[in-house]
């Protein structure tokens, strides 16, 4: 049977490759639950060489002068921005994602941190500093790449996160070998082209295929200097356990279980639509959700009144449909998986389910094979429940209600994750107090979502280890090299004659 798009091969040394397994698996449409094409898978032997590859890159890219790398990460934004519709069209047939999503945010926010490293380093960012210790000496200091770094991407942001990766690994002077996730990687072989034809040297960019087995053999290989890893809290701690196992660098972008505040104060419209962003966004599979909402119990009439009402804009459908901003889940796996979250709600916690549930939504029945749920609220929901305390990944919105606000920032704190926390208030004073307190990486006051090439982006206790973008996230893909300077013309030594 023909696919839509032709079977995906590895891509090294500035071309794609056959695989020498002769195993493949098929990568497929969320919506309709339909294949879109074959992937080869890589074997060692294809790992090891793709590493080779990066390797036998590292010299010349590292020691190409920053403002001319700067010109080949600009022309590869420019290439994405030019192809901004054919990417995103793959990325929602590969991740389910309306295109109302995915071409105005996915490949955009993509391109703009190469943007923003490219600017970066072509204005001097990787300068180091000089510190005049006395007259005749001084320390200057040196970022110095890495060497060979290993990219392992989710399935939620698929190109958006191989952007996040790569972009500082190349600013940086790195090289990488990147593997997507199984479930949408399709995106890997175009983005790989588009860096050849910006004009990156063969094998800065590498791509392989396959599933976990693949991501352990690469992120354990000793060539490796560093490992960029997106994905669940349970895998990222194998793969950093793997990498502290040799010294190798580490940054982990893991799950989280967000709290959004909604102060006594907060303007309810904003809070509403903030606690819905938050959770019904590209279907609820963002790391970043805040699906604990506390909302004081004075407001309870109103939130839930007001959120009903906003929840029938929620709209699944065709994906290409100009009004359709709720696509389905991103695998069959993955939706079993939500809709056991949601039957763990009414069945085992008895949370009282305001709408939604584990039936499909309403959808044309050439979608109804296709991995749908319904943008699902529970209320009146207790910090002991199982949806209240696991990541779900998916639509589904727990309503915490409290009486006061230390209360529920101290709720909010109870748990073992810390990726993002928000707050909803007008009392500019108490917004500030509020998210001083929460236990999170990434915050927001009086809005949810947004995160730009020049935030810093990072979770704090098991959501992960580092940070992504902003100035801070270039530091990930450097090492420090400090050099004392003397030009006293005599070394000071203790071993002279008594
Ligand atoms: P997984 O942890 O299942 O997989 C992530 C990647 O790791 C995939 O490419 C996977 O391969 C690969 N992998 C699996 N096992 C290993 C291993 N032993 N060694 C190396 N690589 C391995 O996560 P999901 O793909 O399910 O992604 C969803 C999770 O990602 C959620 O928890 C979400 O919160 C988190 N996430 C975090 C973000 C952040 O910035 N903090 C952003 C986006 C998502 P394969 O899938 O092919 O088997």
């Amino acid at each position: 049977m023909s696919l839509p798009y032709p079977t995906r091969q590895l891509y090294y040394n500035g071309q794609a490759h056959a695989a020498s397994s002769g195993k493949t698996f098929q990568t497929i449409n969320p919506a309709t639950a339909t294949p879109l094409a074959d992937i080869q898978i890589a074997a060692h032997a294809d790992i090891d060489t793709a590493i080779v590859a990066a390797d036998k890159a590292f010299p010349e890219w590292s020691n190409t002068p920053p403002i001319a790398r700067a010109r080949i990460l600009h022309k590869a934004a420019a290439l994405l921005r030019e192809r901004n519709d054919e990417i995103a069209k793959i990325e929602t047939l590969d991740s389910g994602k309306a295109f109302t999503e995915t071409s105005t945010v996915d490949v955009v926010t993509g391109a703009d941190v190469l943007e923003y490293y490219a600017n970066f380093i072509g204005g001097g960012g990787l300068n180091g500093e000089t510190t005049q210790l006395r007259e005749d000496a001084w320390v200057y200091t040196k970022k110095v790449p890495l060497g060979v770094c290993a990219g392992i991407g989710a399935w939620n942001y698929p190109i958006q996160i191989a952007l996040w990766k790569s972009a500082a690994c190349l600013a940086a002077g790195n090289t990488m070998v990147y593997k997507p996730s199984e479930y949408t990687p399709l995106h890997g072989q175009t983005l790989a082209e588009i860096y050849t034809e910006a004009g990156l040297p063969a094998g800065a960019f590498n791509v392989i295929n396959g599933a976990g087995d693949v991501g352990a053999y690469l992120t354990s290989h000793p060539t490796i200097a560093k490992v960029s890893f997106t994905g669940q809290v349970a895998t990222g701690m194998k793969v950093a356990g793997a990498a502290a196992g040799s010294m190798k660098y580490a940054t982990m972008e893991l799950g989280g279980k967000s709290p959004l505040v909604v102060c006594p104060d907060a303007d309810l419209e904003s809070a509403v639509d903030g606690a819905m962003m938050a959770n019904f966004y590209s279907t609820g599979q963002v790391c970043t959700n805040g699906t604990r909402v506390f909302v004081p119990r004075s407001m309870k009439a109103a939130f839930e009144k007001r959120l009903l009402e906003k929840i029938q804009h929620v709209r699944p459908g065709p994906l290409f449909d100009e009004a359709t901003n709720f696509g389905p889940l991103s695998s069959a796996i993955h939706y079993e998986k939500v809709v056991s979250y949601i039957r763990h709600g009414i069945e085992t916690d008895k949370a009282t389910l305001l709408c939604g549930g584990p039936e499909k939504p309403v959808v044309p029945k050439d979608l109804q094979a296709g991995f749908w749920v319904q943008p699902t609220v529970f209320t009146d929901c207790n910090d002991s429940m199982r949806i209240v305390k696991e990541e779900i990944f998916g639509p589904v919105m727990s309503i915490l209600y409290y009486d006061t606000v230390d209360e529920a920032v101290k709720r909010a704190n109870a748990t073992e994750l810390g990726l993002a926390a928000g707050v909803f208030t007008k009392d500019l004073n108490q917004a500030h107090r509020v998210i001083d307190q929460l236990q999170a990486g990434i915050t927001w006051v009086n809005t949810w979502g947004e995160s730009p090439a020049e935030m810093a982006v990072g979770g704090w206790k098991k959501s992960g280890l580092g940070v992504e973008n902003g100035r801070r996230g270039i530091e990930a893909w450097l090492q420090n090299k400090s050099t004392l300077v003397d030009m006293s013309g005599a070394v000071v030594s203790v071993f002279a004659k008594l």
